[in-house]
């Protein structure tokens, strides 16, 4: 009796602690890797990486991303074009090796923060009761290179295969310009062998529900305009003095400005479709151990701005209007489009504008838009990026890049104080990746019909 009751206690013992076992990973799903925890737990250690300018820490954001991409599976190379500026690409190869392949891009630094202005320190990726991550980088853009991650986690799991090869590409040095990080990846020889076909990159959270897709992006001409003349006494009015003359400039700017500000308030323009000019500094007078000589006016006045250029926009006619009303040699006037005052282009080096076609034209604008929708996410109007990024150097080998972070009902807070990201909105965001990425490695170009074959053979 005794033997056969510790039996029975025995099996139902062990029956009660495996319907236990059942019940508790039933319930807190958070025991898998699969599960959000772990997902949110991989996304705050990339956060807490402090990859702020002016001293980014690479070697770990590096070790990092190599140690995700080492329980991915996914092959990987660091190339340093730039001593201490690692470029890492991670390859999902796909069963099709002839096709162009695709490519993920995302950069890992960020820019830095005013730690006392924060409710939440910038590196703890502190997470509220309402489920919001605060991080410098949260939105720019740790967290689309890591959803990308993710979502290959997740396709792999389901035993996804790919046919076209997914690379993920992390680049440093975006925030300041680039030029060691995707500049010199996009004039690479290892890039060229790459054979890539389209290049997502990063977009902005958008306030409402619509996603934002940019197909390309202003380019930044930072001009100087310095203003020379006769000085004089203070109390003298005369012509022709620098500061007269550069008020005047300042004023005409400023005319134009508004004129392009107004085409935004009154709904006709994205802020990304008009040319903006901002005024950045204003550099005259002449100095005394007190601060300014005061009954003086000064022989030469400088102002510098900020200008943003559509690619789309009448480049020649602003080169006139600088020329001949902002800075005219005829009020002693000149103007610089240098390095740093630097003037971009907004042509591709076929001598086409950057832009990529936004249409049912480019296949990968398409099934960009399916695969977000496919994935109960909804899209907004094409937009042109305000701002920089990247994908610049994509578009300028004429190559077609889409910048999106999927962000919607999230305010933009890039380059600001308690930048966040609701945990709810970053894992919808990797759902969505599953989607883009699975439509972009399946699709096969269609073959041309007998009809379209036969008339191109005429
Ligand atoms: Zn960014």
């Amino acid at each position: 009796m005794e033997g056969n009751f510790n039996q029975i206690s025995l099996k139902s013992l062990i029956n009660f602690i495996f319907l236990s076992l059942l019940l508790i990973s039933a319930i807190s799903p958070s025991k898998t890797s699969k599960t959000p925890s772990n997902i949110i737990t991989r996304f705050q250690q990339y956060l807490q990486i402090n990859t702020a300018h002016p001293n980014p820490n690479y070697t770990q954001s590096s070790n990092f991303i190599l140690s995700q991409a080492k329980s991915l599976n996914l092959e990987s190379q660091t190339l340093e074009f730039v001593k201490g500026k690692p470029v890492i690409i991670l390859k999902w190869s796909g069963k099709n090796q002839n096709l162009p392949s695709i490519m993920l891009n995302s950069h890992t630094d960020v820019v830095p923060a005013e730690f006392h202005k924060w409710v939440h320190s910038p590196f703890d990726a502190h997470i509220d009761g309402g489920g919001d991550i605060y991080a410098r980088g949260s939105q720019d853009m740790k967290c689309v290179g890591l959803q990308y991650l993710e979502a290959i986690r997740r396709l792999k799991s389901d035993g996804f295969e790919p046919v076209r090869t997914v690379y993920v590409s992390f680049v440093p040095d975006e925030e300041i310009g680039g030029h060691d990080g995707a500049e010199k990846l996009a004039e690479s020889e290892a890039f060229k062998k790459m054979n890539v076909g389209i290049v997502l990159d990063e977009g902005l959270a958008s306030p409402n529900e619509n996603y934002r897709i940019f197909y390309a992006e202003r380019c930044p001409w930072w001009l100087v305009i310095k203003a020379t003349g006769a000085p004089g006494h203070g109390s003298k009015l005369y012509d022709n003095s620098a500061m007269e003359n550069l008020l005047r400039s300042i004023e005409s700017v400023r005319r134009f400005r508004a004129s392009q500000f107004d085409v935004v308030k009154a709904g006709l323009k994205a802020e990304g479709e008009v040319i903006s000019v901002n005024m950045v500094f204003l550099k005259a007078g002449t100095p005394s151990p007190t601060g300014f000589v005061m009954n003086m006016q000064p022989s030469e006045a400088e102002a510098g701005f900020d200008i943003r250029i559509p690619p789309n926009a009448d480049q020649k006619s602003l080169e006139e209007r600088i020329a001949q009303e902002w800075a005219p040699s005829s009020r002693n006037m000149t103007f610089e489009l240098g390095q740093f005052k630097q003037k971009g282009s907004v042509h591709d080096k076929f001598g086409n504008p950057a832009i990529t076609a936004a249409d049912n034209s480019n296949p990968w604008w398409s099934l960009l838009v399916g695969a977000i929708k496919k994935a109960n996410g909804k899209v907004g109007k094409p937009e042109i990026f305000p701002a920089s990024t990247d994908a610049r150097y994509f578009r300028e080998l004429g190559l077609p890049a889409i910048g999106f972070s999927p962000m919607a009902n999230t305010p933009i807070l890039l380059h600001d104080h308690n930048e966040f990201l609701n945990q709810a909105e970053y894992l919808r965001g990797i759902e969505i990746y599953e989607s883009i990425i699975a439509e972009y490695a399946s699709y096969v170009e269609p073959s041309p019909t007998r009809d379209e074959a036969s008339r191109a053979e005429l």
